[in-house]
């Protein structure tokens, strides 16, 4: 590759050459401006008409805008220019034209819908807001595989392909697997149990999960990014412990190193990192509180699932992350492991005030239990006799938990919509791009 200065990095007195594409023209007549965008911000070039070559001002002013160009030329301090320098160049090469016409605006003077913004990613991140939401992603799980490193776990990749479901059938996605039916991984559940029992003991994945959900909703995905926590020797208020670090790592991580992003999204005097322990409500309490608010039309009773509204009632009152603990074993899938009067399980969930987090639990261990589990919950045990049979070698106790990524993303930066923390979502309607 060429010799290529960032436009953050050109300083007056350099000869530097700078390539990305063409913001903005703005021409005054005898002076016109360019505005070049890079990864790293803009530059304004400043072509002098009368005094420069007429091929050059012709080459620079008559490109369309978005096109990507590379100028070479002296970086001079300039007040006025929006980053206090400027190129006046001694070249323009035009690198890659681009159409008069484009689907989206990227300068962001004309607004798109999100439809037409997700069927062109491309132009839709080159907006500053935009880029920043992915920035904040990545920066997002560098700290939180960094969190899983501190708290001992070894990162593991497991199998998206499979020949059985578990978190209930009517979300699977069938494939054909050489003639034979398989499906799309709803959830690494059952192999990262089973690595507890492993040399490993402690894992953590990040991967996809893959749901058939039938309705779009503004924070369901039909391929969403799992965050998944195991660990032997944990029981649900050490795996609570833990999704309390790792959450709260990715907001110290977004904090400390993303404050341009933050800044373009308009969040950088109001973004917070939690500071004090998430508070862990039973699930009684939790129904007995959004009872109490008034805001559902039907009362709810032990049992319920809580329903979005419900969820949006507890939250407003809460007003930051809270555990809902103690669920109904009836309502909670069959590898949660009870408490022992058997009414009460040891799953949880993390809340964000707007929506749900996480599920997790301790993990029923016991092999006669968890086959008894499999037939209550009308699931074949002998089609996961791969699983359950390690439960007769050797398997410790042991928690842990799935994190949506997505939603992770979506309430740390209080996004209207889950497709807004995803280069390409799947939803019902939007299989390509
Ligand atoms: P919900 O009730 O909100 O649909 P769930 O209880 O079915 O979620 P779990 O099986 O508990 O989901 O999955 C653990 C976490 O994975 C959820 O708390 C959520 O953050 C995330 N998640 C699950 N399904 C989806 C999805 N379809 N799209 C995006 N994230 C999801
Ligand atoms: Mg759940």
């Amino acid at each position: 590759m060429d010799e290529r200065t960032y436009t953050a990095d050109a300083e007056p007195g350099d000869e530097a050459t700078v390539a990305g594409w063409v913001h903005e023209i703005r021409d005054l007549g005898g002076i016109a401006f360019l505005i070049l965008r890079d990864t790293t911000g803009k530059i304004q070039i400043k072509f002098e008409k009368d005094e420069m070559d007429d091929d050059l001002v012709e080459t620079g002013l008559g490109v369309h805008r978005e096109s990507v160009i590379r100028v070479a030329g002296a970086v001079e301090e300039e007040e006025r220019a929006p980053t206090g320098v400027e190129i006046v160049p001694d070249s323009v090469e035009v690198v890659a034209e681009a159409d008069p016409e484009l689907p989206l605006d990227p300068s962001g003077k004309v607004d798109a819908e999100l439809p037409t913004r997700l069927d062109n990613r491309t132009l839709d991140l080159r907006k500053d807001e935009v880029k920043a939401i992915f920035e904040i992603r990545a920066e997002l799980l560098r700290s939180v595989r960094e969190a899983f490193r501190g708290l001992g776990c070894t990162e593991i990749n497991t199998p998206k392909i499979v020949a059985t479901g578990t978190e209930g059938g009517t979300e699977l996605f069938p494939i054909t697997y050489f003639g034979e039916e398989a499906f799309m991984n709803q959830s690494p559940q059952l192999f990262k149990q089973l690595m507890v029992g492993s040399g490993l003991e402690r894992v953590f994945e990040i991967g996809p999960i893959f749901r058939a959900e039938e309705h779009n909703t503004p924070r369901h995905l039909n391929e969403a990014t799992s965050i998944d926590f195991e660990s032997a020797f944990f029981d649900e208020s050490d795996a609570m412990d833990a999704c309390e670090t790792v959450v709260r790592a990715a907001y110290e991580g977004v904090a400390e190193n993303c404050a341009d992003q933050l800044d373009a999204l308009g969040l950088a005097e109001t973004f917070e990192v939690p500071d004090e322990a998430f508070p862990r409500l039973s699930y009684e309490e939790a129904i007995e509180r959004i009872n109490a608010t008034g805001e559902l039309d039907e009362q709810l009773v032990w049992g319920d699932d809580l329903p979005t509204e419900g969820e949006h009632a507890l939250g407003k009152e809460m007003g930051q992350h809270y555990f809902i603990t103690e669920w109904p074993s009836e309502i909670k899938p069959f590898y949660i492991k009870d408490k022992d009067d058997g009414q009460l399980s040891t799953g949880f969930d993390l809340m964000h005030p707007s929506m749900e987090l996480v599920s997790g639990g301790q993990r029923e261990h016991r092999y006669d239990h968890l086959v008894d589990g499999f037939e209550q919950q009308g699931l074949d045990p002998d089609a996961f006799e791969y699983y359950t049979k390690m439960f007769r070698y050797g398997m410790p106790p042991h928690a842990g938990w799935g994190l949506g990524g997505e939603r992770l993303v979506m309430t740390m930066l209080g996004l209207d919509n889950i497709r807004e923390a995803v280069l390409f979502p799947r939803d019902r309607q939007r299989l390509s791009p």
